[in-house]
C-alpha cells in the first residue's frame, strides 16, 4: 500500500525536467507611459565598468582642462549606460562616480547582478621610455588570455597596477594561484569574450579616426573575477593630445559610447541565437 502510494505520488509529481526555465519576472505595468521607452529585450544585462576612480586616476591625460582617465572613463561609461538603455538593455554600472571600487570587487558586483556581459572602459597611454610616446594613438580592445605580445603586457601591467591603490585588505587578489584558477574559470567564456571584442573593436572603426590597434588579449584583474563574456576597451590614448581632445568631447564620446551600444546588442543577439533565453551565466533570479 505505502509503496502504491509512493508510485502514485511519483506518478503524480512532474518530471523534474518539466520545472519551467526561470525567467526573469515580467516588468510591473506602468500605469501611464508616456514616451514609450524601448521595448526590453528579453535577454541582455550588460555590466559596464568605468576604470580606476577615487585615489586611483589611472593613465595621464595631455588635455588643458586637467582630465584624468579615471574622469573619461566615467564619462563614457555614463554614456555608454545610456546608449544600451535607449536599445532596451539592462544596465549595471560598477561605479557611477568618481569613487575607487578594487579590480576583483568589479567581477564580484557583475556577478552578484546576474549580468550577461561586462565591458571595462579605459584610456591607453604610451610607455614613456618610447622614442615618441607623444605620437601612439589609436583604440584597441582587450579579452582575457594570456598575453602575447609586449604591447599587451605593458597594457597588462599597466591596467593591474590599480591592485596598488586597495591596501592590503585586496593582497590576497594578486595572489598568482588563485589568478590562474580564476583565470582557468573565465577560460569558459574566452571564445564569447574574443568574438565580443571582435564586434566592439570592427563598430568602433566606424566612428574612431583610429588607427584601429586590433583586438588583443592579457591577463587583467578586472576581467578575471567576471563569470561572463569580459571585454576591456581601450578607447585611445591620453598621452596624444590630439587623441585626449578626442575623447574628452562630449560629442565623440556619445559617437564611441553609441558605437559600442551597437556591438554589445549585436553580440547579445548572435549571443542570445546560441545560448537561448537561459544565457551561459544561467538563471538571473
Ligand atoms: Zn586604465
Amino acid at each position: 500500500m505505502i509503496l502504491a502510494i509512493l508510485v502514485s505520488a511519483a506518478l503524480q509529481a512532474p518530471p523534474p525536467q518539466a520545472r519551467p526555465p526561470q525567467r526573469r519576472p515580467a516588468p510591473k505595468p506602468v500605469a501611464r507611459v508616456v514616451a514609450p521607452a524601448a521595448k526590453p529585450k528579453a535577454f541582455g544585462r550588460v555590466v559596464v565598468d568605468a576604470g580606476h576612480g577615487g585615489v586611483d586616476p589611472g593613465a595621464p591625460m595631455q588635455t588643458k582642462a586637467g582630465l584624468r582617465e579615471k574622469d573619461i572613463t566615467l564619462q563614457l561609461a555614463l554614456r555608454l549606460g545610456e546608449a544600451l538603455k535607449l536599445r532596451g538593455i539592462e544596465v549595471v554600472f560598477t561605479r557611477k562616480k568618481d569613487t575607487l571600487i578594487a579590480l576583483a570587487d568589479r567581477g564580484r558586483i557583475a556577478n552578484q547582478a546576474g549580468g550577461d556581459v561586462f565591458i571595462s572602459i579605459h584610456v591607453n597611454a604610451a610607455n614613456k621610455h618610447w622614442r615618441n610616446p607623444g605620437a601612439a594613438r589609436g583604440f584597441e580592445t582587450y579579452f582575457l588570455a594570456e598575453a602575447k605580445t609586449e604591447d599587451a603586457r605593458r597594457v597588462e601591467a599597466m591596467e593591474n597596477e590599480a591592485l596598488r591603490f586597495e591596501g592590503p585588505r585586496h593582497i590576497d587578489s594578486s595572489d598568482p594561484l588563485g589568478f590562474i584558477l580564476k583565470d582557468m574559470e573565465q577560460n569558459q567564456y574566452l571564445r564569447e569574450s574574443s568574438e565580443f571584442a571582435g564586434i566592439v573593436q570592427r563598430r568602433l572603426a566606424q566612428v574612431h579616426p583610429g588607427p584601429d590597434r586590433g583586438v588583443k588579449q592579457a591577463g587583467f584583474h578586472v576581467l578575471v573575477t567576471a563569470l561572463m563574456p569580459a571585454i576591456l576597451v581601450e578607447v585611445g590614448f591620453g598621452t596624444n593630445s590630439g587623441e585626449a581632445a578626442y575623447l574628452s568631447s562630449t560629442v565623440r564620446q556619445q559617437a564611441l559610447a553609441r558605437v559600442i551600444a551597437d556591438a554589445t546588442n549585436e553580440y547579445l543577439d548572435r549571443y542570445q541565437r546560441r545560448v537561448g533565453n537561459s544565457g551561459l551565466t544561467g538563471s538571473h533570479d
